[in-house]
């Protein structure tokens, strides 16, 4: 990093790093295409590279513009989310020990539960927002990885990134954090204590709703790293070397977007907390919501987009409110540039743990007056 070092992450975001290619002097990287490289007639790799599957150059510019966004040592590439998450987990040995929380991405939770349980890894799930559940079962499980998602899907419930990476390291593993929704421009789960910083790359990083990508970024370049870059390599759950220049691209307005983003759904939250429809407005930059001191505490510059709306008068209610909507799209994911609203339980189906009165809403940047007003004329 050295000569980045006093740069702001917005500068070292809009720049792309401000990496030049040497011959041309190209303000944006190209894209490399190939899948493979020439050798020497000694039979050396003078280009350091010798086959697409374990690396690209396309990757060079994105990763390491994630590393310093997260404060990392370095980062890694993935074809999506699940691909980097299921990487971190890929690399434990049978019957090695995790805890992740109850409420999380649903398709990681399912993963870990209906696939990696099985095949030998021993999990627990802990309360999200309750230290001491996690204490308590850090101490008798000693899992090698506590997993942490906060805000954590679908009810934003905030966990405390340094108590946990303090348990972990008492229980003698380590942290990992899925910082999709907090983003590196609101939450560093490294200068927190986490060990490993874990993106869906299609959310807020990407931004565009245009490419599936995922991303794990690390403390240390140590060993548990290098078996993670195995399993990608091994594996093959790389990124096309297309999708990851868009990526990169993406990322140049990260900031511009994630501030946006925040500024939206804050004024979406305290417009419509109290509204005599909704139970609950669940969002952690409001006062009233369980997680809000902990988030003062370890998000800077935003409380996130991501904000829910529960329905006092239940699931109809909540499936007819999106059914209104005009300007949010009715889709799932999150973290794009347009706003988006779903009835979460139904696209999560059986086994979903989220209260079927929910609507998730992803704040996009579009003008705060015309989401208000999109809500208030679909709650009636
Ligand atoms: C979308 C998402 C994932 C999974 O990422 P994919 O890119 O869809 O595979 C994981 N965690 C969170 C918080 C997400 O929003």
């Amino acid at each position: 990093m050295t000569g980045r070092g006093e740069l702001h992450p917005e500068t070292l975001a809009a720049q792309g790093l401000g990496r030049v290619t040497e011959k041309h002097r190209e303000i944006v990287s190209p894209i490399h295409v190939a899948t493979t490289y020439e050798r020497a007639a000694d039979g050396s790799f003078p280009g350091g590279r010798i086959y697409s599957r374990a690396d690209n150059p396309t990757y060079d510019t994105p990763e390491a513009l994630i590393a310093a966004l997260e404060h990392a040592r370095a980062a890694l590439l993935f074809s999506s989310g699940q691909a980097a998450a299921g990487a971190v987990f890929q690399a434990l040995a049978p019957g090695d020990a995790a805890l992740a929380p109850r409420n999380m991405y649903w398709a990681f939770r399912k993963w870990l539960l209906e696939f990696a349980a099985p095949r030998g890894l021993r999990l627990e799930l802990y309360e999200n927002a309750s230290l001491d559940d996690l204490a308590k079962k850090a101490r008798s499980l000693k899992p090698r990885v506590i997993w942490v998602e906060t805000p954590a899907n679908p009810t934003w419930d905030v966990t405390d990134i340094a108590a946990a990476a303090a348990l972990a390291r008492e229980a003698g593993g380590v942290l990992a954090v899925d910082n999709t929704v907090g983003t590196p421009m609101l939450t560093r789960p490294i200068d927190l204590g986490a060990a490993i910083v874990m993106h869906s790359a299609t959310k807020y990083l990407n931004g565009h709703s245009d490419v599936v990508a995922g991303a794990l970024a690390t403390a240390a370049d140590d060993e548990a790293w290098q078996r993670i870059r195995y399993v990608r390599g091994a594996g093959g759950a790389v990124l096309g070397p297309f999708e990851a220049w868009l990526l990169l691209r993406g990322m140049r307005t990260l900031h511009v977007r994630v501030a946006a983003a925040c500024a939206n759904a804050m004024a979406i939250a305290q417009r419509l907390e109290g509204h005599e429809r909704l139970s609950h407005v669940l969002y952690p930059g409001l006062a009233s919501h369980p997680g809000h001191a902990v988030a003062v505490r370890q998000m800077h510059g935003g409380f996130g987009g991501m904000l829910s709306l529960r329905f006092r008068e239940g699931e109809q209610a909540a499936k007819d409110f999106t059914a209104r909507l005009r300007v949010f799209k009715r889709a799932t994911s999150l973290g794009s540039v347009e706003s988006l609203a779903e009835h979460r339980a139904s696209v999560e189906g059986p086994g979903t743990t989220c209260p079927t009165d929910l609507v998730r809403l992803s704040v996009g940047i579009e003008h705060a007056d015309d989401l208000i007003g999109d809500l208030l004329q679909a709650l009636g």
